[in-house]
């Protein structure tokens, strides 16, 4: 049988899923930034909830982050785990922002990546969701697990992971890979539990229990504790 495509994939998977462009709740791209900070080895759910009740009703502007003592802003994201870290990346981040960017949030990986607590995951979903503009894949532990299991790739880091799925579909799909796959990856494809029998690929993933091979999906290397840009 041949190797499944990432063309096939996501021609497949947009007719199991109807993901949003990025599944953090936000109304504009710091609110955005703030959150996928937050999001580092937290779920999506919480962080939602956090913004949605503490954050974006008390900070609108980057300017606002930085007008309460550090103490503050790690009371406010306590829930949302290595909360120092967080809140140090937050106020840093938005320090840059005013100095060098006239409060606003920049358009290019770049720039964005310069930010403290971004990395190109994060510059990758901000470019993407916010302002329609591809320039990365975002790989998070479901779109690494589920594009090797898939056949999709065998990169065994995020960076060479994310070079694979770039090859393989056209710039303004990028992120739709990313979204797609993540939906796949906590409903069907989860870490713990392969849900082949009710997934399409069943018959022609390399990792699918009917084809009794081995599973392909290894786990990301664990972050160190201290929070790494991501
Ligand atoms: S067939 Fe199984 S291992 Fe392959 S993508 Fe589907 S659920 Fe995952």
């Amino acid at each position: 049988m041949a190797p499944l495509t990432l063309r096939i994939v996501l021609d497949t998977l947009r007719k199991c899923h109807t993901p949003p462009k990025t599944f953090l709740h936000f109304r504009t791209p710091l609110d955005l930034l703030v959150a996928t900070i937050l999001s580092a080895q937290c779920t999506d759910s919480r962080v939602n909830m956090v913004t949605r009740d503490i954050l974006y009703p008390k900070y609108k502007k980057a300017s606002d982050y930085l007008a309460v003592p550090r103490r503050e802003l790690e009371r406010d994201v306590h829930s949302c785990g290595t909360y120092r870290n967080k809140a140090k990346y937050i106020q840093g981040m938005c320090g840059m922002l005013i100095d060098q960017h006239h409060g606003e949030v920049p358009r290019t990986m770049e720039e964005l990546t310069e930010l403290p607590g971004v990395g190109r995951k994060t510059a990758s979903v901000i470019l993407s969701a916010v302002f329609g503009i591809h320039e990365g894949i975002a790989v998070d532990t479901h779109v690494f697990r589920v594009a090797r299991r898939l056949g999709l790739t065998r990169g065994n880091t995020p960076e060479k992971v994310e070079q694979d799925l770039m090859h393989g579909a056209p710039k303004k799909e990028w992120g739709e890979v990313t979204t797609l796959l993540i939906s796949h990856g906590r409903s069907v494809c989860t870490a713990r539990n392969r849900t082949c029998d009710r997934c399409p690929f069943q018959n022609s993933c390399p990792s699918s229990w009917v084809s009794r091979k081995k599973d392909l999906g290894k786990p990301v290397a664990r972050a160190s504790k201290k929070q790494k840009p991501r």
